[in-house]
């Protein structure tokens, strides 16, 4: 090629790189590292429509429990691998149905559209308590899962779904560990 063609096409090729770029930085900012899932931000625009749109939409919080524990007994990166299974349980369960995410820590959301279309919430509390592997070590896991369903609210606000869902999940938490997931 000739070498003015080329110091042409520099410009060109310099501001796709460029574009490209920055569109990579703002589908990760979307996405947390770790998990692949949702940022919280993301999610909640995202779920904001949802909660408008869907008048059968069911909110989903859950929190690990005693996920320090893991962290302390096993170390950090076993830690890092039960939130990655987690993250891949929710979303697998929620797949086609709603959107999940991490909202940090061990916390994660999921709305979905319909939750006649999903296995059911007893499926996920079979799946999120399944021990997650990790370098030969099978982790026990429990997570408390508090669920609302927005047509159940005066006003169907995201911000009110979640809240319930929060009093919901501290209240499983609080009244034990395990085989205590709401159903639908
Ligand atoms: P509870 O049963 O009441 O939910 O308590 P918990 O032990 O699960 O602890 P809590 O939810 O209060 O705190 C979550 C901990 O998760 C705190 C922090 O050290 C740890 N953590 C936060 N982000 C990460 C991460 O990305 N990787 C790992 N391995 N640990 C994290
Ligand atoms: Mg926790």
């Amino acid at each position: 090629m000739d070498l003015p063609i080329i110091a042409a096409a520099l410009p060109a090729f310099g501001w796709a790189l460029h574009g490209s770029l920055l569109a990579h930085r703002l589908s990760t900012a979307r996405r947390d590292p770790l998990t692949g899932l949702h940022t919280r931000a993301a999610w909640t625009t995202r779920a904001e429509r949802i909660a408008t749109r869907s008048p059968r939409a069911l909110a989903l919080l859950v929190d690990l429990d005693d996920f320090k524990a893991i962290n302390d007994t096993h170390g950090h990166p076993a830690g890092d691998a039960v939130i990655k299974a987690t993250a891949a349980r929710l979303a697998a369960w929620a797949s086609g149905h709603g959107i999940t995410a991490r909202l940090g820590g061990d916390e994660f959301a999921a709305i979905i559209t319909n939750p006649a279309h999903t296995p059911g919430t007893a499926a996920l509390h079979d799946a999120l308590h399944r021990p997650v592997t990790y370098r030969g070590l099978r982790i026990p896991v429990t997570a408390s899962v508090g669920i609302c369903h927005l047509a159940h609210l005066p006003a169907r606000t995201l911000t009110d779904a979640l809240s319930a869902a929060d009093s919901a999940m501290y209240a499983v938490k609080g009244r034990g560990r395990r085989n205590n997931t709401p159903r639908p």
